[in-house]
């Protein structure tokens, strides 16, 4: 299906947030070896608001499930992740449309203006040690996938398996951005975070739809 209903992408959502919730621990552990060791529990707390607030809610349309998924991570997480991560989901807001279904084109648009968003606003750009180098390939192979004609299942198993790369390939990174660019070369072998919490979210939205 090239198109999926609003509460398939609350679903997603849902699961996304509650992977990002279960893995705090990991999220604390590399934070903590390359950055300041709080992205664990500030993941965990924006995406647990955001968890709560998808259980405790319906919502009817693609563009007011987004919008409120990204006022509430902005809201309740604080620090860089809070604005990158709301940023992603909201960046690309305008590509959302005002309906009960979204379709694969619109989701890969609205997740690569995301993307765009985030470079914008933290002025930096793939290739320097951040969630970006799990987000850029991730958008990108979306892109493709459209392009491909794929189904959303299969689209967003691609983009999950990209940005799996893109974590791994972040180790070998020199962090030029954010706080563990004070780490400079002690930071290398090691994913980073951010990247880390960007699989996660991709892990989830892709088994949310496998095999359905
Ligand atoms: P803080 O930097 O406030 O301690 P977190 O520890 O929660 O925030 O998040 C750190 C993560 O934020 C990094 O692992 C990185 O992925 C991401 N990050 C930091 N600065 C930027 C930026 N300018 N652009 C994109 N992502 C960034
Ligand atoms: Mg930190």
């Amino acid at each position: 299906m090239q198109m999926i209903k609003t509460e398939k992408l609350q679903e997603m959502l849902t699961n996304a947030a509650a992977l990002i919730v279960e893995k705090e621990p990991e999220l604390t552990k590399i934070d903590s070896v390359i950055g300041d060791g709080d992205h664990g529990t500030g993941m965990k707390r924006g995406f647990s608001a955001v968890k709560n607030l998808l259980i405790r809610n319906r919502y009817e349309y693609a563009d007011e499930l987004c919008q409120a998924v990204s006022m509430e991570l902005i809201k309740t997480m604080g620090g860089a992740s809070g604005v990158i991560f709301g940023t992603m989901f909201f960046g690309g807001i305008s590509q959302m449309p005002h309906e009960k279904t979204v379709s694969t084109a619109q989701m890969a648009k609205w997740l690569y203006d995301g993307e765009a968003a985030i470079e914008r606003r933290g002025k930096a750009k793939p290739g320097q040690k951040t969630m970006l180098d799990a987000l850029f390939p991730a958008v990108c192979v979306m892109k493709e996938s459209v392009e491909a004609g794929k189904e959303a299942a299969e689209m967003f198993e691609d983009a999950y398996q990209a940005a799996l790369q893109g974590v791994s390939a972040s180790k070998k990174l020199l962090p030029r951005t954010g706080r563990s660019k004070n780490f400079r070369e002690e930071a290398i072998g090691y994913p980073d975070p951010g990247a880390v919490s960007t699989s996660f979210l991709f892990q989830a939205f892709a088994e949310t739809l496998r095999n359905k």
